[in-house]
């Protein structure tokens, strides 16, 4: 059996960003810019007003000099022709300056009398409450680099210099195999000796929170060829294959087999660690497939550690991304040694507290959690106050 670290060396190593598409930049949230991006405009285009006002030329403009108001520019009008002796023109937020002016007074700091304006500034300077053209970006320079991730600024910030398309990384298309005879969907009386199935919901949840839509979700028997089926049809269109369920030694868990005489090859199965031991990486091609546990808390366990590090790859995502922080145990713990412990947890300020339940078939402190805890196969004793791993839930 293999170690937690070799696993994941493991399952790091045959993963790869997937290529890049073109998207709509409404739609790009939380994708992965593929390419740098530079700016096709200066942005702001022109120099423009910051204030509700009056523009003039500086040199002319004194706290005793009196100019004359010979127009009116709104945000987006086009400047017409000035005289500029002894002139302003009344100016609004994000109208043009005109090339005649160079400076804004704010509309509370003058005196007007008719058309008469006397500028009544303390702290008047040439350029004031004017925004220069090019000063967010000049034409030609770089505004962000391949790598950003899309966020509600990115895209903010490059709507404003143009931009309603990007290259990003694309989000890998998952199909979702659950396995196993005992299951029922919810929403239904249970039949005598059923229990509801909820692997998939977990999933799909987690899989939904990165942003994934491309989910395929099917239901089989314990029964090998329809697995293999199911697999078989999944291997031609998934990026990645996640089956829960049927993946231990026992007369009814076929998937190993299955997957091997569908030809996907066994990367690894059995891991050191508790709980989701027997989970199963595999590969056939380019898809990636992966056999979870189906106790459901060992199920999404597995997800969180393994799959959801290598879909932050395969979606371009920067490596801090899924670092662990390090935090301080609120209480003592005690395990074996000989697995790593991965502990449902809640963090709070710079501490973190193991939750009862963590038994892998309770969903019920995974509800609650906002952290996986991971405490190191060989050691058996924790002290309050030490610094454990631990992994932040989306
Ligand atoms: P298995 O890994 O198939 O041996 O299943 C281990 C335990 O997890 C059994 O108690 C199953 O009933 C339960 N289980 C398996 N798959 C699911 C599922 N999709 N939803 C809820 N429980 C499941
Ligand atoms: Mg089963």
């Amino acid at each position: 059996m293999i170690s937690v670290k070799e696993a994941k060396q493991i399952v790091n190593e045959h993963c790869h960003q997937l290529g890049a598409i073109h998207i709509d930049l409404y739609k790009a949230t939380g994708f992965v810019l593929a390419e740098d991006i530079y700016a096709q405009h200066d942005s702001p285009p022109f120099n423009q007003s910051a204030m509700d006002g009056y523009a003039y030329s500086f040199s002319e403009g004194s706290p005793t000099k009196e100019l004359l108001i010979i127009g009116e520019m709104a945000a987006g009008d086009l400047p017409k022709n000035i005289s500029v002796n002894n002139s302003a023109i009344r100016i609004f937020t994000g109208a043009q300056v005109p090339p005649e002016f160079d400076t804004v007074v704010m509309q509370e700091k003058v005196e007007v009398t008719g058309d008469k304006l006397v500028i009544k500034d303390e702290a008047e300077k040439k350029g004031m409450n004017v925004r220069l053209k090019g000063s967010q970006i000049a034409k030609g320079s770089l505004a962000l680099k391949s790598g950003t991730i899309i966020k509600p600024g990115t895209s903010g910030f490059l709507a404003s210099i143009g931009i309603d398309q990007v290259k990003v990384t694309r989000r890998p298309k998952i199909s979702i195999i659950s396995t196993g005879n005992e299951l029922m969907a919810p929403g239904k009386d249970l039949d005598p000796g059923k229990v509801y199935e909820c692997n998939t919901y977990s999933l799909n949840a987690a899989l939904t929170e990165y942003g994934i839509e491309q989910i395929a979700i099917y239901k089989v028997l314990d029964n090998q060829k329809d697995i293999e089926s199911a697999v078989s049809k999944c291997l031609q269109d998934s990026d990645v294959i996640i089956l829960s369920g049927g993946v231990s030694v026992g007369d009814y868990d076929f998937v190993s087999r299955a997957l091997e005489t569908c030809g996907v090859k066994c990367l690894f199965h059995k891991v050191k660690q508790k709980p989701g031991k027997p989970l199963y990486f595999g590969k056939k091609d380019d898809t990636l497939v992966f056999g979870l546990p189906g106790n459901p808390a060992a199920l999404l366990t597995c997800f969180y550690e393994y799959i959801a590090p290598m879909l932050f790859k395969m979606m371009g995502y920067p490596s801090e991304q899924t670092d662990k922080i390090q935090l301080k145990l609120s209480a003592p713990y005690v395990k074996k040694e000989g697995l790593t412990h991965f502990l449902k947890g809640k963090a709070n300020g710079g501490e973190v507290t193991i939750l009862n339940a963590q038994e892998s078939y309770l969903m019920s402190s995974f509800a609650m959690a906002n952290c996986i805890v991971q405490l190191d196969e060989s050691r058996s004793n924790f002290e309050k106050g030490e610094l454990v791993e631990v992994q932040l839930l989306h």
